[in-house]
């Protein structure tokens, strides 16, 4: 397949981009469950894509915008050799208008927290961190086949502490088919005790019945939801997202700039970025990343204008805040409508959905666009 011509990305946005999104896709093993892009974690590999990922980032230079976030995401990015990642971040500051990051995070597994990578993850910029702990129940882990146990998942939120992070974030996984309500109050309290800041609670998505492995059940995951919600509210976590909470409003300045429509560009094996418009991927087989990045083309794949309106309406109902009504009047009867049945409410100048139906946010957004 031949790699497709640089696109249009001349026209200068209305609102730089001020993010940056890089893919790391590397992981020592793969989890049946998950759906983003990812290769087996060999060494070579992962320092060749460095040199691929870098050209990218030179192709894509931007001395114009000003870059406030970097989010390094995956895949594993923290088991690519220090050098490899420190040959990354080289490459950010050399191609971007990068000046004191409010936010540079990266995402961890818990058998990859030692006080020694987190101090370096430290050293090198990070100040925000994400821990794939999923739970802190033996049972929820081994039904997810995950490398780490529940103990880890805890130690590994004490040692990020201890490292000293601005901002420590825990992301579970909620919904397992046989998963109790009791587990959920304590995977909360521990991450409470803790001293994080910021948790992402995930539903099991896609999981299909296979051998002895149970599917979960719709109406299963939706009580469970809400559960959580009901059990988080009596903390000092609010909900802010449809999957996010925080305390002392530690949200992700990184991710409230996507749901907020604003323009960020992505790097890597797959990323997807957002500007002057366009709404883009890169390729996602490592065989087109590499052969548009070797003839000195930016490597993307797909690249798609939305409808703006649109856009922001889908990634705004996500926020526990909502949208703003003035924006939206295109869509009031059907808004109207869903406020009737008790999807949707409204404030003075917002729209948004209702907190215990936030489980049912995609056929929301189906009804709606
Ligand atoms: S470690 Fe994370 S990114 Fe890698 S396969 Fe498992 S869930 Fe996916």
């Amino acid at each position: 397949m031949e790699a497709p011509e640089n696109p249009d990305i001349s026209v200068v946005p209305e609102k730089s981009p001020s993010a940056i999104y890089i893919h790391i896709p590397f992981c020592r093993r793969e989890c049946y469950y998950c759906n983003f892009s990812k290769l087996k974690y060999e060494q070579n590999s992962a320092e060749k894509y460095t040199d691929l990922l870098c050209t990218e980032l030179k192709l894509r230079r931007d001395q114009h915008s000003y870059i406030k976030t970097v989010y390094f995401g995956g895949g594993s990015p923290a088991i690519i050799p220090d050098a490899s990642l420190t040959k990354i971040i080289e490459a950010l500051y050399e191609n971007y208008n990068i000046g004191k990051l409010s936010e540079m995070t990266v995402e961890v597994n818990p058998e990859e927290c030692s006080i020694e990578k987190l101090n370096f993850l430290k050293s090198v910029g990070f100040n925000r961190i994400s821990i794939g702990v999923q739970s802190f129940s033996d049972e929820d882990l081994k039904y997810l086949s995950r490398n780490h146990s529940g103990v880890q998942s805890r130690e590994a939120l004490e040692t990020a502490i201890k490292a000293g992070f601005d901002s420590v974030s825990a992301d579970l996984i909620i919904g397992l088919p046989d998963q109790k309500k009791k587990t959920l109050g304590n995977n909360i309290k521990i991450i409470s005790s803790a001293g994080v800041n910021h948790l992402s609670a995930y539903i099991l998505e896609g999981v299909k019945e296979y051998g002895g492995r149970k599917s979960p059940d719709a109406d299963h995951q939706s009580n469970l939801y809400n559960t959580f919600r009901e059990k988080i509210s009596g903390t000092e976590f609010d909900q802010y997202e449809v999957s996010n909470f925080c305390r002392a409003e530690a949200y992700s300045e990184h991710n409230m700039n996507y749901w907020e429509g604003g323009s960020y560009i992505g790097a890597g094996l797959s990323a997807s970025g957002y500007e002057s418009g366009i709404d883009y991927t890169n390729y996602s087989d490592m065989e087109n990343y590499c052969r548009s990045i070797e003839s000195m083309k930016i490597p993307i794949a797909d690249r798609i204008e939305n409808d703006p309106v649109k856009r922001s309406l889908v990634t705004g109902l996500r926020l526990t805040k909502g949208i703003e009504k003035e924006k939206f009047t295109i869509y009031e009867s059907r808004i109207r409508e869903l406020i009737e049945e008790g999807f949707l409410e409204e404030t003075e100048k917002y729209y948004r959905v209702v907190p215990s139906r936030m489980v049912v946010l995609n056929e929301i957004l189906t009804y709606l666009i």
